[in-house]
């Protein structure tokens, strides 16, 4: 494994040199601020139409329609949505200076060959393993959060030089970069947030509510039960793995989890879980997206609302509502 921190960044590649900064949503809104803040000269293109200008101008940014933010930028990094980056970067191609570098935070429109980019310019990837609030405010309380970098194409000779500066100037190189490649970045986070963390998780939690309401146990004590009290298990392994959370659960608890948890995801999980990532790598999963996109995204908004409509929503929303320091 690769890893760089501060000490193998050399920030003067960015001096007197501009990035623009496309998107002001979760991504977007804390790397312009990161990178204002660590003294970089920032512009942020958005639609003049659209709700985040008016955000970006009262936080005090240069604000400007794409295709005025990219010109004499050296770096042009790509913060909206993934399915609206094709026709941004070809909406605004023509204004890209020459030997520019075009950054992603996350793989796909340049994996699943959406940009091709102009044969003169540079293509990086620095990807937050967060969200952007996250970003924010570990920079903001002197922190990082570690992120991954690749470079897809050198053009100049520096690609990697100035992807690691632009880590450093959001604060990713506190916490250390690790060398990726776009196809590995794209494939593993489409993996992880559909098998373990988006999918997986909630699937798992619904189908807990659902067997437990289903044995006639209340929905209250079933929403404590499998929803409420997961955070309290995740944080245990998100600040010390399996060990902590061992540590801290009791004895039955534990025997309980290494008894039973094989008998829920097993086999035929993990068999799942290898026709999932198949989907990701042979980019039928792209595909499918992409199609569900170009048809207004019917699919995505039925099974969106389905999730919504869950019985397990309405038991969470009346008892969230006694525990108002939940929202603080
Ligand atoms: P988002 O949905 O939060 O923000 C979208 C922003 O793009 C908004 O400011 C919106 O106004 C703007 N926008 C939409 N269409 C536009 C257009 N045509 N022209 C200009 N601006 C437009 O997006 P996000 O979740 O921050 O994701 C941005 C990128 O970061 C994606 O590539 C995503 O995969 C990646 N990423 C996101 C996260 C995360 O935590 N959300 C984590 C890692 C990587
Ligand atoms: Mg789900």
């Amino acid at each position: 494994m690769k890893l760089y921190t501060d000490a193998d960044v050399d920030s003067t590649c960015l001096d007197g040199k501009r990035i623009a900064v496309l998107g002001y949503g979760s991504q977007g809104r804390a790397h312009a601020l990161n990178l204002r803040d660590s003294g970089f000269d920032v512009v942020v293109g958005l639609r003049s139409s659209g709700k985040s200008f008016a955000k970006a101008e009262a936080a005090g940014l240069n604000v400007m329609e794409p295709n005025e933010a990219v010109k004499g930028a050296t770096i042009v990094a790509f913060l909206t949505p993934d399915m609206v980056q094709k026709t941004l970067y070809e909406s605004i191609l023509d204004d890209i200076d020459e030997g520019a570098t075009l950054l992603f935070a996350h793989g796909f429109a340049v994996h699943f060959k959406q940009i091709s980019a102009r044969a003169d310019l540079n293509v990086v990837l620095i990807a937050p393993k967060g969200p952007g609030g996250l970003v924010r405010r570990q920079y903001e309380e002197g922190h990082g959060v570690p992120c991954l970098v690749a470079v897809e194409r050198d053009e100049t000779g520096d690609a990697l030089t100035l992807a690691l500066a632009y880590a450093a100037g959001i604060g990713g190189a506190r916490a250390g970069v690790i060398e990726t490649t776009f196809a590995e970045e794209t494939e593993t986070d489409l993996f992880g947030e559909q098998a373990v963390l988006c999918g997986g998780a909630t699937e798992l939690i619904v189908a807990g509510f659902e067997t437990l309401v289903e044995a006639g146990y209340q929905p209250e004590v079933a929403y404590y039960e499998v929803m409420h009290e997961l955070k309290l298990i995740v944080d245990l392994l998100h600040e010390g793995g399996l060990r902590k959370m061992h540590e801290f659960i009791s004895d039955t608890a534990a025997w309980g989890d290494m008894v039973s948890g094989p008998r829920v995801v097993d086999e035929a999980s993990r068999e799942a879980m290898q026709s999932v990532l198949k989907d990701i790598q042979d980019g039928t999963f792209a595909r499918n997206w992409i199609a569900e996109n170009e048809q207004g995204m019917p699919e995505f908004r039925r099974r969106m609302q389905a999730d919504l409509d869950h019985p397990i929503e309405t038991v969470g929303k009346e008892l969230r509502s006694r525990m108002d320091w939940l929202t603080e």
